[in-house]
């Protein structure tokens, strides 16, 4: 059976014990009879078919409407498994699906509901589950709170953990949790950045979504410094994860039931596992507003959508945090589009069905913006391989979480539906899931300032300089070779096609992105000799002479004939020799009251003095002798020391919070 390591080890690891802002709390008597019960009522669910579907466009769209009900989707054998009842089963024999009963299906649950009281009830075993057998590599809600706070631990520069808001078990005062959110961004480069929101298992039972998400959060504050994209990503953009948007509703999940919604008591009634709202038909924008075929007025049902708009405290939390990330950019009319500069994106992930949505799905028409959503949707789907389409089903849908990100503010808002199954195996999410769809969440990091007028421009890939210079380094003055391939054909041409042009050019930049005051562009050349077609070997030669010793980061980025630059990639470029670098540390001690002293040490300055440059700005010039005392108060202080007089010659910046 395979229990893995636990919170408690993981947090003591990261000396966050005493931090964790919520521990579970569970009705009755304890969280192992709860969780048998709920497996025991789980059993009791037999309403589940296997729905073979016409054709591939009927069975995506139906994918779309009973998303809520949706268990597997098995493409290329030609059937859906759904949890269904009599009128559900009447409906969809209109759009020509057979329906049988699944037996296989049930007979797997229910050996999954078997392993799950075999591991409660191992002498040993904790009261309640912490992590799901044969599931290992899905953290728990805890082990995802953990992780995400570790890392304000380990890179408080790069990483804060914000409280949006309570779950609605929170809210009763009974346990339950706080809406967290990881920002990452690099505090040490000033904004104003475009964001990127990415909120994930707002739906309970779809284990693989919140782990991608974790994923990304680690490849971006591991690559910070290491991974030139990652850095660049985290310098000038900001990237905020609310990784479990109903952290009640998983906590059932993960005790085996298949359980959707948030816990709400007060619908359906308080004890029954199928009550709550769904949290993705309970948003403010379209709320309620398909006659019924959108979303459920019946309390048990799992699509329903909450007795008003927002009436729930968890999308409560997501919309105030949306309205609070982004500016207004939309009109009140359903066709008002958005500006072609608007800035930002937000990701909503869920799963099961391999679908990359956009807007609408509460109406047919496409949206104001709908060819630009629609170019976007389709870079996605290139790496992840899903379908990309607009998110109209068989019937639409309302209350959905892209309504107050686009529908409210313009900003383009995307739905990815990971996998196949609720019950995906690791084996699934390591090898296809996360190699696959990592990619696409890199890509929405890259085009996020100008994300309707970015996709349409061309890629980036095989950036390479060549020798040492990204690895040991080369001297100041010595020309490097940069090479690279720009391609416009990165689209999933699955679903209608998109067109695709020349390159027409591309250049390269040192340190100063092609955004920013004061970027000069290098231009590079077609390695054979003409910019002609859609995909185009480039190089050219990097002159260094000038840059400081250290490390710079070079941009790159292309640009097709309809006249639009595509996303940067970027590749570390390594000056050795020189001067050595200057070191820095920091540490805090209490003074009185809020006052605390902060001491710096560094080394390898040369020169009678050295400038302290804190929060950016020069706060005094002092003696080099390797140490400088200032009192400050409470809070997050940033600091690097400099050569005198120099704004380059500096120590990396450090930050302390105290
Ligand atoms: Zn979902």
């Amino acid at each position: 059976m395979n229990i893995r390591p636990l919170l408690c080890t993981l947090a003591a690891a990261a000396g966050l014990a005493g931090t964790l802002a919520a521990t579970p709390a569970f009705a009755g008597p304890g969280p192992g009879h709860e969780h048998s019960a709920l497996r025991a009522e789980e059993r009791l669910k037999q309403g589940i078919y296997r729905a073979w579907f016409p054709d591939l466009a009927t069975a995506r769209k139906a994918a779309i409407s009973l998303h809520g009900q949706l268990l597997e989707a098995e493409y290329a054998k030609g059937y859906l498994v759904l949890e269904l009842d009599g009128a559900d089963i009447a409906r969809l024999a209109t759009f020509g699906f057979r329906i049988e009963p699944d037996t296989d299906f049930i007979a797997r649950r229910n050996a999954f509901l078997d392993q799950i009281d075999a591991a409660e009830r191992k002498p040993g075993a904790r009261a309640g589950i912490q992590s799901i057998p044969s599931f290992a590599c899905y953290e728990t809600v805890e082990e995802t709170f953990a992780a995400a706070q570790a890392f304000t631990v380990s890179n408080p520069a790069l990483a804060n953990w914000i409280d949006a808001g309570n779950s609605w078990q929170k809210t009763r005062g009974t346990g339950g949790y706080d809406m967290g959110v990881l920002k990452l961004t690099n505090s040490a480069v000033a904004g104003p950045k475009p964001k990127l929101f990415i909120s994930s298992a707002i739906h309970a039972r779809e284990y693989a979504t919140a782990p991608l998400v974790l994923e990304f959060a680690r490849w971006l504050v591991t690559g910070h410094g290491t991974n030139a994209d990652a850095t660049w990503i985290l310098d000038h953009h900001e990237v905020h994860l609310m990784l479990q948007a109903n952290p009640d509703g998983r906590k059932k999940a993960e005790a085996g039931a298949s359980w959707r919604k948030n816990i709400n008591s007060a619908y359906c009634g308080r004890s029954t596992s199928s009550r709550g709202a769904d949290l993705n038909r309970n948003f403010t924008f379209a709320w309620n507003s398909t006659n019924g075929d959108g979303s459920s007025g019946n309390a048990c049902n799992d699509t329903y959508r909450g007795p008003t708009a927002g009436s729930e405290p968890e999308t409560q939390a997501v919309e105030a945090y949306i309205r609070n990330l982004w500016p207004d950019r939309r009109g009140p009319l359903l066709g008002d589009a958005a500006p072609a500069d608007t800035s930002g994106i937000h990701l909503d992930i869920h799963s099961y069905s391999q679908l990359v949505l956009w807007p609408w799905g509460s109406v047919a028409d496409a949206a104001p913006n709908g060819a630009a959503l629609q170019t976007l949707g389709r870079r996605f789907a290139f790496f992840n391989g899903y379908t990309p389409m607009q998110s109209i089903g068989l019937y639409p849908t309302d209350g959905t979480s892209d309504g107050p990100s686009y529908g409210e503010l313009g900003v383009p808002a995307f739905t990815f539906e990971l996998g196949t199954s609720f019950f995906q195996s690791c084996d699934d999410f390591n090898n296809t899931i996360k190699p696959n769809n990592l990619p696409a969440l890199i890509y929405a990091a890259k085009v996020l300032r100008t994300p309707y007028l970015t996709p349409g421009g061309p890629d980036v890939s095989a950036l390479a300089l060549a020798g040492d210079a990204s690895g040991a380094g080369v001297a100041a003055g010595t020309p490097v070779l940069l090479s690279a391939a720009v391609t416009d054909t990165r689209f999933n041409q699955s679903n209608g096609s998109e067109p695709v042009q020349a390159i027409t050019g591309a250049s390269a930049w040192i340190d100063v992105p092609p955004w920013s005051a004061g970027a000069v562009a290098i231009p590079l050349n077609a390695a054979d000799g003409s910019f002609s077609s859609s995909t185009e070997a480039v190089s050219g030669t990097l002159a260094t002479g000038g840059l400081a010793s250290g490390k710079h980061i070079v941009f790159v980025r292309g640009t097709d004939a309809s006249g639009q630059a595509g996303p940067v990639s970027a590749v570390f470029l390594n000056i050795a020799g020189g001067p050595p670098p200057i070191t820095l540390a920091l540490t805090a001690t209490p003074r009185f009251g809020s006052q605390f002293w902060v001491d710096l040490a560094w080394g390898g300055a040369s020169g009678a003095n050295v400038d302290i440059i804190r929060n950016g700005v020069l706060a005094t010039s002092t003696a080099n002798d390797g140490a400088y005392r200032e009192s400050r108060q409470r809070g997050t202080w940033r600091y690097k020391v400099c050569q005198s007089g120099s704004t380059t010659a500096c120590s990396a910046e450090m930050s302390i919070s105290f």
